[in-house]
């Protein structure tokens, strides 16, 4: 495994892999990573013959000085994972690699309008503008590729991939089942800092979004009284402050009303829990597709135990790739 610093050390490896005929898979992460990052890791191992996995903490995307202060940093032990995974490079630059400016911000930014606008946009500005100007960086560096994403950032999915569609960026996007906890907690690297009761609190986001799937399936077809289940859920856990919960059509993320196929849409949920933010989404039928976003379909099994999206429904073998 080779670990690089700097972008041209990485974009000389992967260019001398595809000179050799080789695919190249990349995983964005910002580290600490956990088995979310690993099924990432693993599917991009399946199905590419180079993986690289970029380590950077972007400071473009983080609002709150405090989130980004306390991000847990573990770069030994990360590399230790790529490595049991069978990476081939890990890119970990520095900020100043990145952004040679830095702290001045780049004078080069991205910013995706529509779908990077509600939501986690609208409860973080600047979020979406930094993650899209660093995920085009990391396109950049490493050329023509397959990029894998979690589900977990259903937001985040939708606006790298209207980014590389819209810039006409040689990387195929590719989302992937989120990874949870046995309780349904989807894992996140932000986890690590709730205190045994938050922890316990957290599990009422994949709660929420279990009710409002039970509704669905019970035939409810309203988008508000989704809504109002998912809430109902949320406010029987006075530790957790619910930011928001929606239904949305999964292409565009705007509200729906009313739904019209249950397989178009996304459940979503943000809530403050301790000092933390978590996020958390799913489709609003049990068995529906993991991601609804992409058009190619293939069977393939899942090789981690906890990737459904509802952790209680049995491991989902269908999904589709991007
Ligand atoms: P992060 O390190 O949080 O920026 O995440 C890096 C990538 O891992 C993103 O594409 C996330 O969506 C994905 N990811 C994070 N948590 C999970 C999870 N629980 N299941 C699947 N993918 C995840």
């Amino acid at each position: 495994m080779d670990s690089v610093e700097t972008a041209r050390s990485c974009s000389q490896l992967l260019d001398r892999a595809r000179a050799e005929g080789r695919s190249v898979g990349l995983v964005p992460t910002m580290g600490a990573l956990h088995d979310g990052h690993r099924s990432l890791m693993a599917r991009a191992r399946a199905e590419c013959d180079v993986v690289a996995v970029s380590i950077f903490v972007n400071p473009l995307q983080f609002g709150d000085p405090e989130d980004i202060e306390k991000y847990p940093r573990t770069l030994e032990r990360d590399l230790a994972v790529c490595g049991e995974v069978g990476v081939d490079v890990v890119f970990a630059p520095t900020v100043r690699e990145m952004y040679p400016t830095w702290p001045a911000p780049p004078a080069t930014t991205v910013s995706v309008h529509g779908v990077s606008e509600g939501w986690e946009g609208a409860s973080r500005p600047g979020h979406f503008d930094g993650v899209a100007t660093v995920v085009a960086k990391l396109f950049a560096i490493a050329g023509p590729c397959r990029a894998y994403f979690g589900l977990k950032d259903f937001q985040q999915l939708a606006v790298v991939r209207a980014m590389a569609r819209e810039l006409v960026l040689p990387v195929e996007v590719v989302g992937c089942p989120i990874v949870r906890e046995p309780d349904g907690l989807a894992l996140s690297s932000r986890n690590v800092r709730l205190s045994a009761a938050e922890r316990q609190a957290a599990t009422v986001l994949s709660r929420a979004l279990s009710a409002a799937r039970a509704a669905a399936a019970a035939g409810e077809r309203s988008g508000p009284a989704l809504t109002a289940a998912m809430r109902t859920v949320a406010a029987g856990e006075p530790a957790v402050c619910l930011d928001y919960a929606a239904v949305v059509d999964a292409a565009s993320l705007d509200e729906v009303a009313t739904i019209v196929d249950p397989g178009a849409v996304r459940l979503l949920v943000a809530a403050q829990v301790g000092p933390v933010r978590l996020i958390d989404n799913s489709a609003a039928l049990d068995g529906a597709d993991d991601d609804p976003t992409t058009t190619a379909m293939t069977t393939t099994t899942t090789t981690t135990p906890q990737t459904a999206d509802d952790a209680a429904a049995p491991a989902r073998q269908l999904e589709r790739t991007g």
